[in-house]
This record gives structure tokens, sequence and C-alpha cells, in this order.
């Protein structure tokens, strides 16, 4: 029988081995998403959903702010309903008011309110002063689609459908120009001829006021009113490392190629601005904010741990073995997508709507309490990885270059018009900074 002292060196080498292939993967996450930042193409998979996983959706959409991830998980139990919430970076005190403030008024909402209450009037406020500056982003990068393809005929018949659902009073109201959007994506989203650039950019825009309304209506919903008049908001911590460890850019490398090789890639990387700009990007010391050697041996990454992850680890953890769908403001990235299959193979229902494919480095393990669950994840990933940076190296003659769409994530509206709410969404425009999106 071991002793126990052989117990504790075995214990001791395998934290070793752990630690030694974490900082493994962080390296090779820095070398990936610098020669291969989008894997493939983001997935177009629709999966249907139901009202109270939309209404996650829903709540992701109004709970991000500016460039914000956040993660949402409803867990329905027999009396009452759970609401998981996690960001990547810390809530603030503003967060926390606003979350407060939400379910708040959730909670009143249930209560059969009718439809025109002022409660609905209060609460579409309450969101968009918390998110117009997302919502003015998203309009501008809309009005200069518009202004760019203002000849096309997809431009001219969105023209004409905003000036007549919209009135004169409210034409720089950024939340009815959102009223509007949500409207017409209804009306055009199964139409092939509409570019699915545009049709993105509606959607986004669009997707303020129909999560208002889906939210409004799930509350509403008999169904569920029971469940939101007794809701239990659980908010994760966020995990952030500031100073892991990290193998060089140079020194991953030369595990695939030999030195003359590596010369030959290296000139072939610095012609491609795109990858020399990422590569200063990833290799920034996020707390000196220094550039560190490409060939350095004391190099550093700041991780955390991305929100959808964070709540996977509470299932993994609690053994949920049921259908959970984790709504996120953003499409999953390509390692939480590779995490989550991993996750699937154990027999976790895992839902997640959207990856966009694309590899971000400072990706951090979810450490969940099963080791063995832990380092077979770990090796999971770093076997894609390795596949992933060999065959791009191999290939490295090709372009390298990639698209930096930023795949965000909105759920598909499959609630009414709400058009109960333009009154108050009329009110609420006044209070906002004015918006012009079409030039008259
Ligand atoms: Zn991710």
């Amino acid at each position: 029988m071991a002793s126990s002292k052989e117990c504790e060196n075995e214990l001791k080498e395998c934290e070793k081995e752990l630690k030694e292939y974490k900082k493994e993967l962080y390296s090779k996450e820095c070398v990936a998403q610098n020669i291969n930042f989008v894997v493939s193409e983001a997935s177009k998979e629709v999966i249907t959903l139901m009202d109270y996983e939309r209404f996650s959706g829903y709540l992701a959409t109004i709970l991000a702010r500016d460039k914000e991830v956040v993660a949402v998980w409803l867990r329905v139990l027999s009396d009452h309903c759970e609401i998981y919430l996690s960001k990547n970076f810390a809530w603030l005190d503003n967060d926390v008011k606003y979350i407060d403030k939400i379910m708040k008024y959730l909670k009143d909402i249930s209560k059969d309110a009718p439809m025109e209450s002022s409660t609905n009037g209060t609460f579409a406020e309450a969101v968009m002063l918390y998110c117009s500056a997302k919502l003015e982003s998203r309009l501008k990068k809309l009005k200069n689609y518009i202004e760019k393809n203002g000849d096309s005929k997809h431009i001219k018949s969105f023209i004409d459908f905003f000036l007549i659902n919209i009135d004169n009073t409210d034409k720089e109201s950024m939340i009815m120009m959102s009223q509007v959007c949500n409207k017409y994506y209804k009306e055009i989203k199964y139409k092939s001829s509409i570019p699915p650039k545009f049709l993105g950019y509606i959607k986004k825009v669009g997707s303020y006021a129909g999560s208002i309304i889906g939210i409004i209506e799930c509350a509403h919903n008999i169904q569920y009113q029971s469940l939101f008049s007794n809701v239990i908001v659980i908010r994760r911590s966020p995990v952030v490392i500031n100073n892991q460890p990290i193998y060089s850019w140079k020194n991953i490398i030369r595990r695939f190629i030999d030195e003359d090789k590596y010369k030959n890639f290296m000139a072939k990387c610095l012609n491609k601005t795109k990858v020399t700009e990422r590569m200063r990007r990833v290799y920034t010391n996020n707390t000196t904010q220094q550039q560190q050697l490409l060939d350095g041996d004391d190099v550093k990454q700041c991780i955390y741990l991305h929100a959808e992850m964070n709540i996977l680890i509470y299932i993994i953890d609690n053994k949920i073995n049921g259908r959970e769908f984790i709504a996120v403001s953003k499409k999953c990235c390509y390692l939480c997508g590779l995490y989550i299959d991993f996750a699937q193979e154990q027999g976790y229902n895992i839902i997640i709507s959207g990856n966009h494919k694309k590899i971000y480095s400072g990706w951090k393990l979810p450490h969940v309490k099963d080791n063995n669950f832990k380092i077979r994840s770990l090796r999971y990933i770093l076997e894609n990885l390795d596949r992933i940076i060999e065959k791009k190296l191999e290939h490295y003659t090709r372009s390298l270059a990639a698209d930096s769409d930023s795949g965000e994530n909105n759920p598909d509206p499959n609630n009414s018009d709400g058009e109960y709410m333009d009154v108050h969404f009329k009110k609420v425009g006044k209070k906002l900074k004015k918006f012009t999106l079409v030039q008259l």
C-alpha cells in the first residue's frame, strides 16, 4: 500500500504536470490567435429555444454595456427561478443597482399589471439609460452602411419603411429607431435578397426594443408569472489572473518547425500588418503596458474566465444534467465552443446559441472540482490547438488575414410588435441623446 508520503508526492507531481500543461495552453492560445484568428466560418445553426430560454437571451442583451460580455442562465425550479449572471470582468456598483432595479420591475410586471401599465415605461427607461451608448454605436454602424450603400434597392426599401413607421417628432429618437428596426427585421429576416451584413445591423439595432418587449411579454405570460414573482439572482464572481507566465512566441513555434523555417516564417509574418498588429496586442503586458520580447523567457499574459464558462463551472460542479441553455450577449469563441463540445461528450446537455469560431488568447481554463474532467478537457483543447498551429505553419505561405467582425449575439425576437410600448418609447426617446440615422 502506498504510504501517505508517496500519495502526497504523487499529488504534487500531478499538480506540477497540470501547471505545466496550463502554461503550454496559455502560450499556444497566443500563437494560435496570431496565426489563425478565425478557425472556420461562424456557425449558422439555428436552435429552437423555449420561451424562458429566449428570455435569458433578452436579459443578456439588456445587461451588456459597451464592450462587456454577459452570460445568463435561468434555472427553473418547482416554485421559483434562479437567474445566474456572469460577466468577464468585475461587477460595478452601478451594474448591481441596475440589476436590482430590473428584477424589481420584473416582479412588478409579473403581478398581472396591464400591458399599458406605467411600469413598462419606467422599465424601458432604465434599460435605455444603461444601454444607450451601445445602441448609439450600433446605430452608427448602420448609418455608415446606409451611407455607403444608399443607392441599393434594399436600402431604399428600408428608408421607405422607416419614414412610414416613424412620426416626425421621433425621427431622432434612438429607442424609436430601435423599435422600427425591430419591426423591420421581422419583415425581412427570411428574404434571401437582403445582404446578411445589413440584416445583422438591423437585428442589432432592433434588439433593444425587441428585448424590452420580449421581457415584458414573458413576465406577463401566465405560465411563468409565479416564477418571475419569485426570482433569485446569483451574480458569479469574475476570475482574472493578471500575470500568468507563458512561453514566448518563438519557444512555441520552434516546437513545430526548425530555426530556418522559423526565420522564413517570421519574414512573412512581419510583412502582414494585421498579424504584426495582433502580435503587438497579444504580447503587450497588461500590467506594464510594455510590449514583451517574442523570444523572451519571462513573458506574462492576463487570462480571464469567459462569462459562459463561469456559469458552466457551476453546472458541472453540481452535476446538473438536464437541458441547460446559457445565453450570451456575444456569440461564443472557438475555445469556449471546444470546451462545451467536451462537456457535451461527458453527458452535459449544454445549449448555446452561436459560435464565431475565433481564438482569443487570455482564455482561462475553467477550474472545475473534478480533476479528471479538468485534465482531460485540457488535453482535448491542447490537441485541437496543436492541430491548428501545425496546419497553419505548414501552409504559412498562404494569406494570414482574418476579418474582425465581433459576432455579437442577440436572440431572434419571437414576441409581438409591442405597439402598446410605442407610447412609452416615445417618452423615453425624449430623455435620450438625439441621433440622425437618415438625412432627409
Ligand atoms: Zn469564450
